[in-house]
């Protein structure tokens, strides 16, 4: 099997985690705040999983969604699963803004202005503490 970089690396900065999946701020210079939800484990599709575990994982997504809503208060949030280059099990929860760069296109799609949305210096910060108090303390790592 070829390598899978969601396997060998976090994929971004790690804000909560536990033994089943991570949610990282990712390294999207154009979208402060766009977060992944990565399950850890290796697996292709939502229908993959078992049921329980279905419902695990978009409860984590919701999560996020609602931590970007109390700390950034976007004018939208987009959630996304595509999968097509990374085939390892991860969400997109993308928060959106009308003076963004692609608004109101998918952040995929055509670029509409150069500036990103301004965002918090301690925007990971605040979105670790938000998605803590949803999903409790992360585990710590070691
Ligand atoms: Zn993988």
């Amino acid at each position: 099997m070829d390598a899978c970089p969601l396997c060998d690396a976090p994929g971004g900065e790690v804000l909560w985690q536990n033994d089943f999946c991570r949610v990282v701020l990712a390294d999207e210079p154009d979208y402060p705040g766009f977060l992944r939800v990565i399950l850890n484990a290796h697996v292709k599709e939502m229908t993959d999983l078992p049921t329980t575990d279905q419902q695990t994982l978009l409860r984590v997504v919701l999560a996020g969604e609602a931590a970007l809503r109390e700390v950034m208060a976007p004018d939208k949030v987009n959630l996304a699963s595509l999968g097509n280059v990374v085939p390892h099990l991860h969400w997109h929860v993308i928060p959106r803004f009308a003076d963004d760069p692609h608004f109101p296109n998918p952040v995929w799609g055509e670029r509409k202005r150069q500036a990103p949305h301004a965002a918090s210096a301690d925007l990971a910060g605040q979105l670790a503490a938000a998605l803590s108090r949803r999903l409790g303390r992360a585990r710590e790592t070691g």
